[in-house]
């Protein structure tokens, strides 16, 4: 044994140099009852047909899941006119992204995110061996010129939510065909389509269409936001045949449990509880929107069912001063220091109830003397 041989096991460097990545807080600090806000989770909850069935797996516990969710492929297929075949899903997206990453990045490689992006997309650069690239943003929105430029000849992997969290902007679709348009047919365009189903945009596109008609366009898909199931951990990607195969090489054998699959049947074909909760958040999303900049505040404009609040320095308020307030009041919301944007919060479209609570409280905090 040489002198140098390590004590303990060595992880490999990029693992090294990942930050853990810390989810939204849970518990108020205070308040007669909790209103989280801070994970974008739905406040109508999931379709109750979900619920239902749901409930009936617990009489086979003892059973392995189908292994390859056909039912839920095809569930998903029948309601946006898929292949099935060329349907994988996950355990969350977050299960795709990471087997996106660990199928398509050697170490050396570089895959692209935006500044303000997502962070479970360096988090999975890292893991996967390769450098992740941050490129900037204009007005906290994904400039597809920013990230062209960005592009090397190591460069194997561009992911894009869209629309992004945690700032809500998003990318109009011949932005992304642009995009698309320039790569080289061997680099590979993930579209995290997380909040999709919230979008009420003409010039917008989920991307399925760019997916059906080329090789190197992924899109995921989640149930954890609009569907309401997020507890389940239930994704989708629509892939090329060739990257659906690659997936299905790597990803667990189980990787989606069977109550997960019950359930995401059930919440898929309930198509007017996702109107429901879209129409919910075309409500409140432009009335959080207005009161919030009434309070002297910046709110990025958002298409999905969260909005990202902005602290200008001149007030002398500070994100982290209103998260604490927020959070001895009753309402949990998320800091956004992880994401480069120190003097941000993130706060979810709630209840009625906690919408006008949220406003209210930041109205007197922005109003208190120092
Ligand atoms: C919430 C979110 C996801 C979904 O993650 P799941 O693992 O499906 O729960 C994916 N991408 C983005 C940008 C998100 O905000």
């Amino acid at each position: 044994m040489s002198a140098q041989a390590p004590i303990r096991p060595q992880a490999h460097p990029g693992v090294e140099r990942i930050e853990a990545y810390v989810p939204g807080k849970s518990q108020a600090t205070g308040g007669a009852k909790t209103f989280k806000l801070s994970s974008n989770e739905t406040p109508l909850g999931p379709s109750p047909a979900a619920r239902a069935a749901l409930a009936k797996i617990a009489d086979h516990l003892e059973d392995y899941p189908e292994g390859s969710a056909e039912d839920l492929r095809r569930a998903i297929a029948a309601r946006y006119g898929l292949d099935p075949a060329r349907i994988v899903c996950g355990n969350g997206s977050d299960d795709l992204l990471h087997l996106l990453a660990v199928a398509y990045i050697r170490p050396g490689d570089e895959a692209i995110f935006t500044r303000h992006g997502f962070l479970v997309y360096r988090i999975d650069i890292l893991a996967a061996g390769g450098e992740p690239v941050a490129v900037p943003e204009t007005n906290y929105t994904a400039d597809v010129d920013a990230i062209l430029a960005a592009v090397t000849e190591k460069t194997r992997v561009v992911f894009l939510a869209n629309p992004n969290n945690p700032t809500g902007t998003y990318v109009p679709f011949e932005e992304v065909k642009r995009l698309h348009a320039a790569l080289s047919p061997h680099v590979l365009l993930v579209l995290d389509g997380a909040y999709a189903e919230y979008v009420r945009r003409n010039d917008y596109s989920s991307g399925m269409e760019l997916v059906s008609e080329s090789e190197n366009v992924v899109m995921t898909r989640t149930f954890s936001k609009i569907h309401g199931l997020a507890s389940l951990r239930i994704g989708w990607a629509y892939a090329p045949a060739a990257v659906a195969d690659r997936l299905n090489r790597v990803r667990g054998p189980f990787n989606v449990n069977s109550a997960a699959i019950v359930a995401g049947v059930a919440a898929i074909g309930d198509t007017a509880h996702v109107e429901k909760s879209a129409d919910h958040n075309d409500r409140w999303l432009p009335w959080l929107t207005e009161q919030i900049t009434a309070l002297g505040l910046e709110v990025t404009p958002s298409v999905a069912n969260f909005i990202l609040i902005r602290f200008p320095e001149a007030h002398g308020k500070t994100a982290k001063d209103a998260e604490a307030y927020l959070s001895a009041n009753g309402v949990v919301v998320r800091a956004v220091g992880a994401y480069s944007i120190p003097n941000g919060l993130r706060m979810t479209v709630g209840t009625e109830e906690a919408n006008r609570l949220t406003v209210e409280l930041l109205g007197r905090f922005m109003s208190a003397n120092r």
